[in-house]
């Protein structure tokens, strides 16, 4: 069950259902309350509720409503939210804000190297990226590699690169974060916190994620075999923790094949819409492993009614530090770009048509 108090609820309101929370469900820990946009909301296991306590619950003052919300994830439900979140990225500095979801915004494309691997590297992909139509940066400076052996990214000097991108091309940045101990360090210099694959149930860093200070939102990858609802709980963690800004990022999961690195799951995103009001973003990248393939899965992910993209793309992918293999070239990215928006049409003309059978009428 989902409580939503009054916008301007008293303090004496508040304290009085906290109490009757109390007394009907003899646990005190888990009665906290969660700023959401203008509202608090309570989220309560209500499984040993009788309907008397549900009617006692719904008459108090402090609360609009009650929400009764059966999947075992709440806040990012559709029963809870049925409009489509959308989220604003804009760091006020030199860019303009980007939208992400809704039911009105055109699918973003995030781009950029697997890892930051030097200056120049960094900055002639910013450099193409802005040229090629993206609007998002992507870049890692914190790498969670399989080996140890391995480049493991540049750490903050990689961020200060990524900051100096964003003032050179005005692009929003985007970047992992692997502990809860750097959430601040990493959100002071990302527009968008990434929680990759392997710490999609890193459950103290979600939550740190959620508190951050500086209100980012948080694009949480598929973990590497977790089912939707085990992704839909995890990002529930940080929306319980007052963030309602999360995108889910689709990025394939194990299979029995080696033949691509990855399952890439495009059925989950027309799932993902019935069940979440969140925004959904598709990793061809990640979810194959291999260029080749990147750009007719980048199609196929926006025909399934992605959001958005995010793609691996370096200036000499053979000579990548990281991931090479999946990354595409600058004059790929150019082509994905375009295709996206003419993917983009097709969609909005199908959904013209549908809604207006006489125009197609007219047309055949
Ligand atoms: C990445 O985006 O570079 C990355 C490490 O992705 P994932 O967490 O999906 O493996
Ligand atoms: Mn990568």
């Amino acid at each position: 069950m989902i409580i939503v108090m009054h916008s301007q609820v008293s303090g004496e309101e508040r304290d009085l259902l906290t109490a009757l929370l109390c007394q009907v469900t003899g646990d005190q820990r888990s009665i906290t309350a969660t700023k959401m946009h203008e509202h608090e909301v309570i989220v309560l296991d209500d499984s040993q509720l009788d309907a008397q306590a549900y009617r006692a619950i719904s008459q108090q003052r402090a609360v609009e409503r009650v929400v009764q919300v059966h999947t075992p994830y709440k806040l990012v439900s559709r029963a809870f939210k049925a409009e489509r979140s959308s989220i604003r990225v804009n760091r006020g500095e030199s860019g303009q804000a980007v939208i992400i979801g809704g039911a009105t915004a055109t699918p973003v494309v995030m781009a950029g190297p697997c890892a930051v691997e030097s200056r120049e590297q960094l900055l002639t992909t910013a450099r193409a990226v802005k040229a090629a139509g993206a609007q998002i940066l992507r870049g890692g400076a914190f790498k969670p590699r399989t080996s140890p052996y391995q480049f493991q990214g540049l750490g903050v000097e990689g961020l200060r690169l990524l900051a100096e991108a964003r003032q050179i091309t005005g692009l929003p940045v985007i970047t992992e974060v692997m502990e809860p101990d750097m959430v601040e360090t990493v959100a002071e210099y990302a527009d968008i916190l990434q929680i990759g694959s392997r710490n999609m149930q890193n459950f103290p860093l979600l939550l740190a994620a959620g508190r951050n200070s500086f209100q980012r939102p948080v694009m949480l990858k598929r973990g590497l075999s977790a089912t939707i609802d085990e992704w839909l709980l995890a990002a529930e963690y940080i929306m319980g923790a007052g963030n309602p800004d999360v995108i889910l990022c689709e990025r394939g999961v194990r299979s029995f094949d080696t033949s691509t690195r990855n399952l890439l799951d495009l059925s989950c995103v027309p799932l993902l819409r019935e069940l979440t009001h969140l925004p959904v973003i598709v990793d061809p990248s990640h979810g194959t492993g291999r260029r080749e393939l990147v750009p007719t899965m980048s199609r196929a992910g926006i025909a399934a009614g992605a959001d958005g993209l995010i793609l691996e793309v370096h200036p000499d992918p053979n000579k990548a530090l990281c991931d090479g293999k999946q990354s595409i070239t600058p004059e790929q990215l150019r082509s994905v770009v375009h295709e996206t928006r003419l993917m983009n049409h097709v969609l909005m003309g199908h959904a013209f048509l549908a809604n207006e059978p006489s125009t197609l009428q007219k047309v055949v």
